[in-house]
């Protein structure tokens, strides 16, 4: 039976059936979609997301404040110019988003509330089959297709992260996490602590201070922070001169990056001298009297994580005119009335809110499955950090963890873009990356190393990810300064890729 047949086989027996298809409708999806329509106009695609509609992150999250850490002209697309401020808000984000799925006719290709459950590979048939389970019908759909192009990001949108600590049950007020925020939640002249001091917390402080009657900051460690305008000096003059937006984007855009490459060398070259510039930066709206050592100096070289952004210092406003402050202790129990502390304080709270992260998955918690064996992705070494030893015609979007993941994004979208085409030149029906004969012995290292980023999230979730080797094309860097010339120059014949 010819392909041809086949397919239409399967179209008859209510299976539907695509060349590629997308995991997916956040930013990376998206981005996957608007690659494929340029490079590979030929490929018939669809886009699955399990949500109601597109955005995914900027959709799921709803918390006071809700705004990007990374400025646009980096976390926006590279061939889509950002005409507004540098951090925008997740309605900012959507609405961009919105634009180009109306600007490249994308919307027709997703299938929202479409869920994927399941992905079996028949080397046979050369084929992907899905199982999706539809939101709105409860029905279970069945697709296939010939590439599988996960765009599911690196968390469980159901559900964020929350620690088990003891007492919880006892509070008598709310415990809400930032990922499931209640619409009713009313915390006007409520005393509110937040758990948690990465990025998303010194969002939420300074959004719920102006209403509340006192939010602290809990921390069990701190972070690195940076005070920043919500403004861009290069950009507001090139928008000045009436420069095209289109030069205005990749100027400044290559101007954050070129700032973010300093930044980078000397967190490794002169860690401690960038350590106290960021603790001037704090010092300057707290003052010389404030605890910056106990509750701003981390234990970590600064990059290690993003450094996370506070919006013309409003968190640090806040906690300086005592609308908000900072602890750093650890929980000892949750009580009826708050939070009892290991070092015998007690914080009172109506509400309490735990920034206390995401619940990894690795590749939307689909269970694989490869010529009837299932697949445990920690078994496979990541190629690129893009394809995985041993399994067929897929590809993921992991994007970078402290610069803008839509710059890795964008530079996944164009290799696998390449790759399609690569296939389509040789007459390949099937990619499978492969360790060559002299990387078998390889030491592997976890996919994302704690001397390089060390997030909680991360560490807790490493042994569900693939792992990396020592050498091309087996490293994940995270490094987009070295990966902007090694993966658009990637060699596809180096006797890692198997074609058939
Ligand atoms: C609050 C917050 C702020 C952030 N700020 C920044 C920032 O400023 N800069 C930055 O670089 N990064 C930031 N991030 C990280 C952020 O997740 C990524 O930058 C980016 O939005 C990820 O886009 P994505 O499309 O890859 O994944 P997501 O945004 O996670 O979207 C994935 C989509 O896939 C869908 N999906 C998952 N599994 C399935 C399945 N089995 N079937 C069908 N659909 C599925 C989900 O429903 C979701 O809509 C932030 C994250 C959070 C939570």
């Amino acid at each position: 039976m010819n392909v041809t047949t086949e397919i239409h086989q399967r179209s008859a027996q209510g299976v539907e059936h695509f060349d590629v298809l997308i995991v997916g409708a956040g930013i990376s999806g998206i981005d996957a979609a608007y690659h494929l329509q340029q490079h590979c106009p030929d490929k018939k695609f669809v886009l699955l997301e399990t949500q109601e509609t597109f955005g995914g992150t900027w959709h799921t999250h709803k918390f006071p404040g809700i705004r990007s850490d990374s400025d646009l002209f980096t976390f926006g697309y590279k061939w889509k110019p950002w005409s507004g401020p540098p951090i925008a808000t997740a309605g900012e984000i959507l609405k961009y988003l919105d634009e180009v799925l109306d600007e490249q006719d994308i919307r027709k290709h997703i299938r929202f509330r479409h869920s994927v459950s399941t992905a079996t590979w028949s080397s046979k048939e050369n084929l992907w089959t899905l199982e999706v389970q539809r939101g709105d019908t409860g029905e279970t759909l069945r697709f296939t297709c010939n590439f599988l192009w996960m765009c599911q990001g690196y968390y469980r949108h159901a559900e964020g992260y929350t620690p088990d600590w003891p007492g919880m049950d006892r509070f008598q007020g709310r415990i809400v996490h930032p990922q499931t925020w209640p619409e009713d939640l009313d915390y006007k002249n409520k005393k509110v602590v937040v758990i948690g001091s990465g990025a998303t917390a010194a969002t939420i402080i300074p959004a719920m201070a102006k209403d509340c009657a006192h939010v602290t900051m809990l921390q069990r460690s701190p972070t690195y922070f940076i005070a920043k305008p919500n403004q861009n000096e290069l950009a507001d003059m090139l928008r000045l001169l009436d420069i095209p937006e289109a030069w205005t984007h990749e100027i400044v855009r290559r101007k954050i990056l070129q700032e973010q490459n300093t930044i980078q060398r000397r967190s490794f070259e002169e860690p401690e001298a960038l350590k106290q510039e960021l603790l001037a930066g704090i010092r300057a709206y707290l003052g010389d009297d404030f605890d910056i050592e106990t509750h701003f100096m981390p234990s970590y070289r600064p990059w290690q994580q993003r450094l996370a952004v506070i919006l013309d210092g409003d968190m640090l406003k806040d906690i300086r005119d005592g609308r908000a402050s900072v602890v750093t202790d650890h929980i000892e129990s949750f009580t009826e009335t708050g939070i009892l502390l290991k070092s015998g304080k007690e914080l009172e709270a109506d509400i309490i809110v735990t920034a206390t992260g995401f619940n990894m998955s690795a590749l939307g918690d689909i269970a694989f499955t490869i010529d009837g064996e299932p697949l445990d992705f920690a078994n496979c070494w990541a190629h690129r950090g893009i394809l995985f030893s041993g399994v067929p015609n897929l590809a993921y979007v992991f994007g970078y963890l402290r610069a803008s993941w839509t710059m890795r994004a964008d530079m996944v979208s164009e290799f696998v873009c390449r790759l399609l085409n690569h296939m389509a030149e040789k007459g390949a029906r099937s990619v499978t990356p492969q360790l060559r004969d002299d990387e078998k012995q390889m030491e592997p290292r976890p996919l994302i190393e704690a001397k390089n980023f060390n997030a909680g999230y991360i560490t807790r979730q490493l042994h569900i990810l693939p792992k990396q080797g020592d050498r091309q094309p087996w490293i994940f860097s995270q490094d987009y300064y070295a990966e902007k010339d090694e993966i658009p120059n990637a060699d596809l014949e180096d006797g890692t890729l198997i074609y058939s």
